[in-house]
């Protein structure tokens, strides 16, 4: 039999390893930005067209290459930065494994110019898939610019498997800040289609999570510092009060490399035990400085997963140093013996007795009872300016009125009679069912959780807060799709301050938004002004909502304009949803139980979990 076995020809080989190493626009930006690095820039230009898709630049003033070089650096294997095996436990450079460029050029058009410092001019190459299409003498300044175009062009499946413009975007950006966290002192600018992104001037770490994540942040953070033989850890971790329901602000650094660690994640979240709410996520900004010795980057192509030599003493010292950080600023609550209690209290206050706070509340209230005065013709323009402001207060009230009777304080009767007249108008669209002829069924709600009812074969239990999930979802769905939904004018608009990655987040679902009752004022660097907001929000209730939705968008980046719309509404019904503990009274048990089983598929949540269960008399009847 004769021999099969062949040599794949280089550009084979190289496009095999591209799949390895460029898995998106983002990795290409990555490898281009390290390379900048590892030529001692000190200023680096990031231009971008189309996420990527046609155009990727990096433009830097390092070292340059000679020709020679310019023509090696895309060769598999061409590296200057390590020339034995040894060399892989001393690594102090981005890269090593001198295949990034050999990879870029297997899939793209890419063209390089770059001059080294002392030479009067420069090299001029264009590559094609692999091939060398020209090589000329240019004249360009000192450093390296490296243009990438048309990514995966000649791998259509490659091509058509790249997300949205704005979700490459966003994994371009996160490149570009891991890099620019790591390096304060490059200066760094970004462009997209014409347009700056960022302008990064050279500053400390501090300064540059700052000028990355806005101006806000800086109060957030709180110093940590450790210097042991094994590690020096510095940074900053956030204040647990800022916590946030997305993992977004998360980094680690290990000798100046972003890297992903879940162990050392855990380190953190273990010194943040006990200060954090549920489901809450601390924001991290730590850097670690090891010996190169004690780690190996070579265990994967894209160098984000590290082995540390003594992984089980870097955990200890991180736990401990964040909790120490946490305690010396006095984030969290410390134990002191010798303190003298006397102090807690102020001079004037000692002695007094404490009174119980008096809260207010109106037995007779009922959000569902139509008011008479209302519906006489105004447009129903001015009705929502007028009653703007309030909204929110009566919407809450509708709650805090019935919590404080369980705490049976002092009511007094007529405080309420304006907000009454308020909530039958906002919350209307709310509790009050199609079907007013409710009420024939009794409903009994159970631990403040469950809503039971009768039905002819047995009874339901309804979990409330699902339900409503599901209620909620089916009609911000009608809303976005038919974009027919109700706003309620904020009487001061909303300021919300979000990174850039949230805004460019939130800049992907934007129509949908609006089209449930958002309106956005002028959108700035970072921050968004809300001028309106859905009647079934509230004002409270709208910085929650935005955190929820920002950290579902970044769990599971949809592409399509309908797993969009899904996201949205599945997101905004999940934090307005009435929660388990709150009490109902017995009009909105009735009408969640009748708007359930108005809804197109009532028997589960928007994330499929059951909303009731039902009980049939034949069941009962077998338990006795
Ligand atoms: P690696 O970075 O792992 O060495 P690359 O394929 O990324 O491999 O680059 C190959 C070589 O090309 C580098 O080792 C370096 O010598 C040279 N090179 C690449 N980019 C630049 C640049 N921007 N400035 C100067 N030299 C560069
Ligand atoms: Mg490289």
């Amino acid at each position: 039999m004769s021999d099969i076995i062949q040599l794949l020809p280089d550009h084979v080989a190289n496009q095999i390893a591209a799949g390895e190493v460029v898995q998106r626009p983002a990795s290409v930006v990555k490898e281009l930005l390290e390379n900048a690095i590892d030529a001692h820039s000190d200023h680096i230009k990031l231009i971008i067209k189309e996420a990527g898709k046609t155009l990727i630049q990096v433009i830097d003033n390092g070292v340059g290459m000679s020709d020679t070089d310019a023509r090696l650096s895309f060769e598999r294997h061409a590296t200057s930065k390590i020339r034995a095996a040894e060399d892989l436990f001393e690594i102090n450079t981005k890269g090593f494994r001198g295949e990034a460029l050999a990879s870029i050029a297997a899939i793209a058009h890419v063209e390089l110019k770059t001059k080294l410092d002392r030479e009067e001019v420069g090299t001029e190459i264009k590559i094609e898939g692999s091939e060398v299409v020209s090589q000329e003498v240019c004249v360009t300044p000192k450093g390296t610019s490296i243009c990438v175009k048309n990514l995966f062009y000649n791998i259509p499946a490659r091509r058509n498997f790249l997300k949205s413009n704005a979700v490459e975007l966003r994994h371009i950006i996160d490149e570009f800040h891991r890099v620019a966290m790591a390096h304060p002192s490059i200066r760094f600018d970004m462009f997209h289609n014409g347009s700056e992104v960022f302008n990064l001037p050279t500053a400390n770490h501090r300064q540059r999570i700052v000028n990355i994540f806005g101006g806000k942040t800086n109060e957030k953070l709180v110093p940590i510092k450790e210097e042991t033989d094994l590690v020096t850890i510095s940074g900053f971790v956030g204040k647990p009060e800022y916590a946030k329901r997305s993992r977004g602000e998360q980094f680690f650094f290990v000798n100046d490399r972003f890297i992903k660690s879940g162990y050392l994640n855990h380190a953190v979240n273990a010194a943040f035990e006990g200060l954090l709410k549920d489901k809450a996520h601390p924001s991290y900004f730590i850097y670690l400085k090891v010996d190169p010795k004690s780690i190996d980057i070579n265990i994967h192509p894209t160098k984000t997963e590290i082995k540390f030599e003594d992984e089980h003493a870097l955990y200890a010292m991180l736990r401990s140093t964040i909790k120490h950080s946490l305690g010396q600023f006095n984030v969290a609550p410390i134990l002191d013996f010798n303190r003298d209690s006397s102090m807690d209290t102020p001079y004037e206050y000692k002695g007094k007795v404490a009174q119980a706070p008096i809260i207010e509340v109106d037995r007779n209230f009922n959000p569902f009872q139509e008011d008479k005065r209302i519906g006489s013709g105004s447009s129903s323009d001015k009705k929502y300016t007028t009653f703007k402001k309030e909204s929110a207060a009566s919407w809450e009230n509708l709650y805090v009125g019935l919590e404080s009777e369980l705490d049976s304080t002092t009511p007094t009767e007529n405080e309420f009679s304006s907000i009454e007249f308020e909530s039958a108008e906002v919350t209307g669209s709310l509790f009050v069912s199609e079907d007013k002829k409710v009420g024939s069924h009794t409903t009994y709600q159970l631990r403040r959780k469950y809503i039971v009812t009768t039905i002819k074969s047995g009874m339901v239990i309804i979990h409330q807060n699902r339900a409503h999930q599901r209620i909620l979802y089916e009609e911000l769905l009608r809303n976005i799709t038919m974009a027919s939904a109700v706003s309620q004018q904020l009487l001061f608009p909303l300021i919300l301050s979000f990174s850039k990655n949230e805004s460019a987040l939130l800049e992907t679902v934007k129509e949908q938004l609006e089209n449930t009752g958002f309106v956005f004022g002028a959108l700035s660097l970072g921050e968004i002004e809300i001028k309106a907001i859905p009647s079934v929000v509230s004002e409270k209730e709208v910085s929650i909502l935005f955190e929820q939705l920002i950290s579902d968008l970044e769990n599971e980046v949809p592409d399509t304009g309908f797993s969009q719309t899904d996201l949205l509404a599945r997101s905004i019904a999940k934090s307005i949803a009435v929660r388990t503990g709150v009490e109902l009274a017995s009009e909105q048990q009735q009408y969640m139980a009748n708007s359930l089983f108005a809804c197109t598929e009532p028997t589960i949540t928007p994330d499929n979990k059951p909303t009731f269960i039902t009980l049939t008399v034949d069941e009962i009847d077998k338990k006795f």
